[in-house]
């Protein structure tokens, strides 16, 4: 569903991604681990074009969301892509930005309607489902602020599979929360894991990374260090970085 080939992406003169190759195929769970500013969110925004990138090439179910060839002249993405690749590719924050003003059930109608011009009953059953699926439904009427950090993420990941996407990314969903509220969401990302949804995920918890992967990707400094199988990755890593990495994480 998901091929990079070659990513490259610079802010200026700080490189970031340096060539960078990941395949997630329907139904893989992809976890990315690596240092603070190795470029984990960077790829991931590049996915759903929060960024452009230099060179390189991402296919979303076929289509590229980057195109081939030099910096001036990457043809821009119009908007109806930009919508096309964000709705089938749904992006869930560490910070859950949800709208402050609006109800949970408010927050996860939304996007549906006004962007997708879904019908209104049908996208209130849909989103009432996820809320329940994600084990907040009683929550519909309140507000974001009264929810706390673990039903807030648990609302945002109702939003996104509202949309009903191809595929979720996550980028650290886990890190702004306490320890039980964690465990909360990662039991969500669990069952959607099972589910077979393509998924992937930029995360500091390695047991949910080696629970729920099908494939690890380490990143360092832009490049990939080290992948492979969860068993490989945790369980025989090969290089100094990430022997160093994992034994930090501990
Ligand atoms: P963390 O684990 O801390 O979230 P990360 O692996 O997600 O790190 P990125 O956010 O991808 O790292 O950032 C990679 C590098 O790119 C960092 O050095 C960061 O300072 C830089 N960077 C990210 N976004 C921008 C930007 N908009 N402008 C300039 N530099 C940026
Ligand atoms: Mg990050």
């Amino acid at each position: 569903v998901i091929q990079i080939t070659n990513l490259h992406k610079s802010f200026g003169q700080l490189e970031v991604l340096k060539g960078v190759d990941i395949t997630a195929h329907r139904g893989d769970v992809v976890s990315l681990i690596g240092s603070s500013g190795s470029g984990k969110s960077t790829l991931l925004r590049c996915c759903n074009l929060l960024e452009d990138s230099q060179q390189g090439e991402i296919l979303f179910k076929g289509e590229p969301v980057t195109w081939k060839g030099e910096t001036h002249a990457r043809r821009p993405a119009d908007a109806k892509q930009v919508l096309r690749i964000r709705t089938n590719l749904s992006m869930v924050f560490q910070q859950f930005n949800l709208w402050a003003h609006m109800t949970i059930l408010q927050n996860v109608m939304e996007a549906p309607i006004t962007v997708l011009g879904r019908d209104k009953a049908e996208v209130e059953a849909s989103a009432r489902r996820y809320l329940d699926k994600v084990g907040i439904g009683d929550k519909c009427d309140n507000y974001p602020a009264q929810l706390s950090g673990g039903q807030q993420q648990r609302a945002a990941i109702a939003r996104g599979l509202c949309m009903e996407p191809e595929a979720l990314l996550f980028d650290e969903p886990t890190s702004a929360l306490d320890p039980e509220l964690e465990q909360e969401v990662i039991k969500v990302i669990k069952d959607l894991a099972a589910e077979g949804r393509t998924m992937l995920i930029v995360t500091h918890d390695m047991k949910m990374a080696a629970d729920i992967s099908s494939h690890v990707v380490f990143l360092h400094q832009g490049l990939i260090e080290e992948e492979g199988t969860p068993d490989d990755v945790f369980g025989a890593p090969k290089s100094d970085r990430l022997r160093g990495f994992l034994s930090a994480t501990q």
